[in-house]
């Protein structure tokens, strides 16, 4: 049986600026397993990094939080900041979205490892990085392990930030588009360390991309977003093959491996949403009703659907 990591409650985010309150993430409830990969997927500005940034507390001063993530008995959100740091890179760990500023560049790979591990004992811990270093098939780790970060290549930086994560062994890791503007060759390397990551590990992966081959090839269920709420949730091969939501379907098509036919319109002002369904100005399926009433999340088999097509 796979274990709960963390259980979320409807966890909304909300950031005030001088145009009003921007509804970032709203009411998303959800579990994370340990040993599964969650894929959460979306336009830009669908609230995914948000999402993920907020189970770590690491959102900007304007963030106003509410709602429930419950790991090891506590809630993340509330967490005293001196907790939260134990929690960060030991047991929930971070993939952040650009390697090439995730790395101190000024510090050689060791010591930025190193302080994953707390490990004092030189020895013990050059040993540990290498081993770890190698799981990712870096040619020539020991190499790696004494560069600075301009000395790699961005594959090897990607390498170098997954063994960063998976070394302290935690719970889960947060791995917030890691693709996001990589060329095909190191798009096609990171696939491949994320499902070494996988293989070798029971570690639980919570993958928020916009990559949908990388969503589909990886995951075992997918959530998709839009204007801040899950719109769709369900296995992944099921959703690709079909999807149920009229926005799941339009964002498909318009990838660059399907048709690249766009949804018509703009996703919706975060400050001003729309009465009723989010997606009802850009559906063509809507009804009277979708700009009235907000749809449910309704259960369709093992399926959860946000939409009174399937009410
Ligand atoms: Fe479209 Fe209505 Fe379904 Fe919203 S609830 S996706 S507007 S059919």
């Amino acid at each position: 049986m796979i274990k709960k990591t963390i259980e979320i409650t409807n966890l909304k985010v909300a950031f005030s600026t001088r145009q009003g309150q921007v509804k970032a993430v709203n009411n998303i409830s959800m579990t994370l397993h340990k040993g599964q990969v969650i894929a959460m997927i979306g336009e830009t500005g669908s609230g995914k990094s948000v999402f993920g940034l907020s189970l770590l507390q690491l959102l900007p001063e304007n963030a106003k939080l509410s709602g429930e993530a419950e790991y090891e008995g506590k809630n993340l959100l509330r967490l005293p900041t001196s907790d939260i740091r134990n929690i960060r890179g030991k047991k929930i760990a971070l993939i952040p979205q650009n390697p090439d500023t995730s790395l101190n560049p000024i510090m050689k790979v060791k010591k930025q490892l190193r302080d994953v591990i707390d490990q004092k004992d030189k020895k013990t811990y050059i040993h540990k990085i290498i081993n770890e270093l190698k799981k990712y098939h870096l040619y020539d780790p020991e190499r790696v392990s004494d560069a600075y970060p301009f000395q790699l290549s961005g594959g090897m930086k990607q390498r170098v930030l997954s063994a960063s994560a998976t070394m302290g062994k935690p719970d889960l890791i947060i791995a917030d588009e890691p693709t996001k503007g990589l060329d095909v060759i190191i798009r096609n390397e990171v696939y491949q360390i994320f499902k070494k990551m996988i293989q070798d590990t029971d570690i639980g992966l919570l993958l928020i991309t916009h990559d949908l081959i990388f969503a589909n090839t990886i995951s075992d269920k997918v959530a998709v977003l839009y204007a801040g709420e899950v719109i769709e949730y369900g296995d992944t091969k099921d959703l690709f093959n079909e999807p149920y939501h009229p926005y799941t379907k339009g964002f498909i098509e318009a990838q660059p491996y399907k048709n690249l036919k766009p949804i018509p319109g703009l996703p919706p002002s975060l400050i001003h949403l729309p009465e009723g369904c989010s997606f009802h100005p850009r559906c063509s399926k809507k009804m009277p009703v979708c700009s009235q009433l907000k749809p449910d999340l309704y259960s369709v088999g093992n399926r959860n659907v946000r939409c009174f097509l399937y009410a």
